[in-house]
């Protein structure tokens, strides 16, 4: 197995919300890294998203304008998974799909070298179960990082039935190595974060679809009641509210009636209106 040392290139695969901001924090921390999307306008959106955070920086002057740019030279786009082959770590960030993580991580199976580590960034999904579209089950592990990535210092490490002790060190010092900090969850679903943040996204939804309040109100209740930054309606339209209905759906199959998605979660999801991503979820941006 590759130990950090070893870590030249990391692959990103997908290049929305979360394999952007992963592909930039790689890159940011001097990784050179290839981010991997299925079309080409996936890809640009990947770099705009990259390229409006970098921006923030540079105004902020947490970074120059020179770094901000090495950082984005760091980073080549694909459409192709097999430019992937010379990656010696891949983070896995497409849609939450069972199906989909599983075909992708079966083509990274045949594609990468067998000593490398394959991580997934899912929010709810088993481990264990996209580690077993492999030959390599022991290499597989839980990166799960945090929405907005280059901001969020936290990165949750989800350990598979199978996930080889050496495997969680290099993810905890791969973490450490791009300034974030971890802690770990053992399989099961929705880990530690969202098996207690989607229940109570859930009941702020039903909380306005039942006309407790406003979806203001709500969200001032929860941030200047309980000392949160965001209320539970602003954060799922910066999650997406379809990642949070897949991820309410998981929990709901796995562990029953207290995890049902509520139902204009869906409802808003069936409209396409998916939250900050779409220009529209419970506001508007
Ligand atoms: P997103 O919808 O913004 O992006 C997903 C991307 O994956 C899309 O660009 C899509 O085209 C791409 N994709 C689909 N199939 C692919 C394939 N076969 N190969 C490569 N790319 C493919 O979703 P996101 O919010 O970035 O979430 C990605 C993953 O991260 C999900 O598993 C999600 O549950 C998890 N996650 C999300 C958040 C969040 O706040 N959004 C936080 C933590 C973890």
């Amino acid at each position: 197995m590759r130990t950090l040392d070893d870590i030249d290139t990391i692959g990103v695969v997908g290049a929305g919300t979360m394999g952007s901001g992963i592909a930039q924090v790689a890159a940011a921390n001097g990784f050179d890294v290839v981010m991997r999307d299925i079309e080409r306008s996936f890809v640009e959106n990947g770099f705009d998203a990259i390229e409006s955070s970098l921006d923030r920086f540079v105004a902020k002057e947490e970074l120059s304008e020179d770094e901000a740019e090495a950082v984005v030279s760091r980073i080549a786009g694909t459409t192709n998974l097999a430019d992937l082959a010379d990656c010696d770590l891949v983070v896995e960030a497409a849609v939450e799909d069972m199906a989909i993580k599983q075909d992708i991580f079966a083509d990274l199976d045949d594609v990468l070298p067998e000593d490398v580590v394959l991580a997934t960034n899912t929010s709810t999904l088993s481990i264990t179960t996209i580690a077993s579209a492999t030959d390599r089950e022991e290499l597989v592990v839980g990166l799960h990082f945090m929405n907005p990535v280059p901001v969020m210092k936290g990165v949750e490490l989800v350990v598979g039935e199978k996930t080889d002790s050496d495997v969680v060190d290099l993810a905890h010092d791969l973490a450490e190595e791009l300034g974030k900090e971890t802690w770990e969850s053992d399989d099961k679903p929705g880990f530690v974060t969202n098996r207690i943040l989607m229940p109570w996204i859930n009941e702020g939804i039903r909380a306005y679809d039942e006309g407790v309040a406003d979806k203001e109100d709500i969200d001032k209740g929860m941030t200047l009641g309980t000392n949160v930054p965001m209320g539970p309606l602003t954060l799922a339209d910066h999650i997406g509210l379809d990642i949070c209905l897949d991820a309410s759906e998981t929990l709901f199959e796995e562990l029953g009636d207290r995890y049902k998605p509520a139902y204009l979660l869906k409802r808003k999801v069936d409209a396409g209106d998916l939250g900050k991503k779409t220009g529209k979820g419970f506001y508007e941006y």
